[in-house]
């Protein structure tokens, strides 16, 4: 999987600004994760990160969650408790995370815009379910998408399909926003995408701060949508 990040018309992404970055660089990993800051617009994954099938991987992720039960002092012999470590591993592995192994890639098959659609197409609402990297907390919201074709047109499940992809991996926010724009400028061979996502973090929510009703916006606009008559048409297709 490649995910370009010197393409020349990169959408940019923004949030809310309670992101913000020590540009400096003299923030430490610690520090860096505490204040819910990405490093690069590639998930970080090891070179070997698929050396292991699923199932040694699940095998191995069991062992590791029950033996953080057991240090949590949890009776792993209790009815409750036994099958929780293995349903963890399955968790990780098959849904929550299965977005990072290029081979769950959704398929996606494009038809000719034979009738000549050449207008904005937006999709509101599409659910958005996935974990803090800093954390491993969820993060869940919506996500709004819209394009403008160029000769071609996806079926619009696929644009869910594409953010439940990117969505199913440890995560930021901002990286997501704009692995989706990238994918969909490859997919739809357009540069004229926007990704408009809303979450909320259950790492801001449930712990920290601990402030329940604060959601972050992250925005990814390129081409036509870098105009701001295209914009405000999307935004006040979304807010409608
Ligand atoms: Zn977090």
């Amino acid at each position: 999987m490649v995910f370009s990040t010197n393409h020349p018309l990169n959408g940019k992404a923004s949030s809310n600004g309670i992101h913000q970055a020590d540009k400096n660089g003299s923030l430490a990993a610690d520090d860096l994760g505490e204040a819910h800051i990405g490093t690069s617009l590639e998930t970080p994954l090891k070179p070997d990160a698929f050396a292991l099938s699923d199932e040694a991987k699940m095998q191995n992720i069991e062992g590791h969650f029950r033996a953080i039960m057991d240090i949590l002092g949890l009776d792993l012999k209790d009815d409750s408790l036994q099958g929780t470590p293995k349903r963890v591993a399955k968790m990780f592995v098959k849904e929550i995370f299965n977005g990072l192994n290029p081979a769950n890639k959704p398929r996606v098959s494009l038809f000719e815009n034979k009738f000549g659609y050449d207008q904005m197409l937006v999709e509101k609402n599409i659910r958005v379910q996935s974990f803090c990297e800093h954390h491993f907390l969820p993060i869940y919201g919506k996500a709004h998408i819209a394009y403008i074709a160029n000769g071609q047109v996806i079926g619009l499940s696929k644009l869910n399909r594409i953010v439940d992809y990117y969505a199913r991996r440890p995560q930021v926010q901002e990286r997501l926003t704009m692995q989706i724009a990238e994918e969909l400028r490859q997919v739809l061979h357009t540069e004229d995408v926007a990704v408009y996502i809303e979450a909320y973090h259950m790492c801001v929510q449930a712990r920290g701060v601990e402030h329940q009703d604060c959601t972050t916006v992250t925005t990814a606009y390129s081409g036509a949508f870098d105009r701001e008559d295209v914009r405000a048409e999307f935004l006040h297709a979304i807010k409608g």
